[in-house]
């Protein structure tokens, strides 16, 4: 675990018999108190902490959730699809949709991309998985956390990272990938998972995008009331360090970190071609992560606190990027 950098003590070298009389002393005190904080208030001036709305992000969790089981191929995925346009009117929104060969038979997959311009050369990419799990289509399985949370805190940074028409975003170019077919079908494998971002990422590795991309970093169970976020050793470590210490510049870095260990998520085929990379994802929900891929993954186990915990980390951590 990371501790948080030691602060450099600020010494005053007074005389030990002082020459100074005490008025002095204390009209110093006070002159270097106010510069202080007027310095203090001016940085924040310059660049404000990032803050998303969380009752909004909340708001959109129980929305998704309440669509009930939204697997690859159902009914409810498909109105999941239409409520996520819906909620980009006036974006610059683009599909990449495709069809899945899987052991489980012929998917229409599609990943939604929402792009939002800025002024630098360059693109930071935020994906997070809509699907729910397959597997556990018959069982009442709605996926709060896994597949809810991702979904609405993306649809929360559209809200922030909007700008008035016609203007560009000052930073990097912004893209939201909702992704598809990030669960298995059957059972996890190099094979059966990740459908959408294998296809994205063989797209924009020919396409030349991939070599445009600053930073990649996943959204995944960050909904979880007792929220946690594991320091993936999948990810690319300067990228994790940024985070963090985004995290620590609000206040929440308790929440990051403390456990460490290799996830499989929706970043590995980008990490596999070499694209500077991050999974923000909790992996410990519920007591062992029992609530994760069961039924006990609902709307009741999550907190709209978590969501803006998360969320203005990597909101703060676009702005870090946008200023490197
Ligand atoms: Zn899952």
């Amino acid at each position: 675990m990371k501790r948080p950098a030691a602060k450099t003590a600020i010494r005053k070298a007074f005389p030990r018999v002082s020459l100074c009389p005490p008025w002095l002393i204390l009209c110093l005190c006070f002159f270097i108190a106010v510069a202080g904080a007027t310095a203090t208030a001016a940085r924040a001036e310059n660049a404000p902490l990032p803050h998303i709305d969380a009752t909004r992000a909340f708001q959109y969790t129980r929305e998704v959730t309440a669509f009930g089981p939204r697997y690859m191929g159902n009914e409810n995925h498909k109105k999941l699809e239409r409520y996520i346009v819906d909620h980009l009117k006036g974006d610059q929104v683009e599909d990449d949709a495709f069809t899945a060969d899987t052991v489980e038979g012929k998917f229409a997959v599609r990943n939604i991309i929402a792009k939002f311009p800025g002024t630098k050369d360059g693109i930071i990419v935020i994906l997070g998985h809509y699907d729910t799990n397959y597997p556990l289509r018959n069982i009442g399985y709605v996926g709060a956390n896994d597949g809810g949370s991702s979904t609405a805190i993306l649809l929360e940074f559209a809200n922030q990272l909007r700008v008035a028409p016609g203007k560009k975003r000052d930073g990097y170019s912004v893209w939201l990938v909702w992704t598809d077919g990030e669960e298995a079908v059957r059972k996890w494998s190099d094979t059966d998972s990740l459908y959408g971002t294998r296809h994205l990422a063989e797209r924009w590795e020919k396409d030349g995008t991939l070599k445009k991309i600053k930073a990649l970093m996943v959204m995944d169970m960050i909904g979880d009331a007792d929220l946690d976020i594991l320091r993936d050793s999948n990810g690319t470590p300067w990228l994790l360090d940024l985070i963090y210490s985004a995290a620590e510049r609000l206040g929440y870095q308790s929440h990051f970190y403390a456990m460490q260990g290799p996830v499989e998520d929706d970043h590995l085929p980008f990490v596999k071609r070499g694209v500077p990379s991050a999974d923000v994802i909790d992996l410990d929900y519920g007591y062992n992560n029992v609530f994760h891929h069961t039924a006990q993954d609902t709307i009741d186990k999550l907190s709209p606190k978590s969501e803006e915990i998360a969320g203005d980390t990597i909101m703060l951590t676009i702005q870090m990027l946008d200023q490197r």
